[in-house]
């Protein structure tokens, strides 16, 4: 099926955003050396140019985690792929997520670090669908509140394609 793309954040707009949330960040964590840890593959662009406009230095690590399958339909399943290699315990440790969709990808991957006694642990995520929140995830510092549609580029993608994409964009089909 063929799929149009509509522009929905365009690049100025996204930096802006990005800028935003890494003042609310070097803020927060002025006396600290935060971890932030990036939930593969979608917020990969979103945290490189998180720490780029973070003045400060902090240390990156990522996690896999996996809720959709090969189509833009949440499968409901949260599996794991690839695990953090830093010891977190006693870290502040900032999630950076793209999109928090029912929540249940962060929900899995908060209690699984959660096991691993941070200090601390917030939630950093470029994208909140509210509307379709199931669990009760906090997120610290949100860029964007969108209400409907399956978004691609700025690393979001739609079965790997998109991804390189400067702004982000609602795909329709047909
Ligand atoms: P949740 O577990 O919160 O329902 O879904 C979160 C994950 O689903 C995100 O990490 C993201 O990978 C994916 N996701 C949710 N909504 C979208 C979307 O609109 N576009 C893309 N490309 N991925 C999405």
């Amino acid at each position: 099926m063929e799929s149009r793309l509509k522009l929905l954040f365009p690049a100025e707009k996204i930096h802006l955003t990005v800028d935003r949330l890494a003042h609310e960040i070097m803020r927060d964590y002025a006396d600290k050396a935060p971890i932030l840890i990036g939930i593969l593959k979608g917020s990969c662009i979103f945290l490189l140019d998180l720490i780029r406009a973070l003045k400060m230095s902090v240390e990156i690590d990522f996690i896999g985690a996996e809720s959709y399958g090969d189509g833009n339909v949440s499968s409901g399943n949260v599996r794991i792929t690839k695990d953090i290699d830093a010891n977190i315990e006693n870290r502040d440790v900032l999630i950076v997520e793209d999109i928090v969709d029912t929540g249940l990808t962060v929900y899995v991957i908060i209690k699984h670090l959660k096991a691993r006694n941070p200090a601390s642990l917030k939630l950093c995520a470029l994208i909140d669908k509210h509307i379709h929140k199931k669990l009760p995830v906090k997120i610290d510092y949100p860029g964007f509140s969108v209400k409907e549609g399956f978004l691609v580029g700025y690393g979001l993608d739609y079965n790997e394609k998109y991804r390189h994409l400067p702004e982000i964009y609602i795909m329709e089909e047909g």
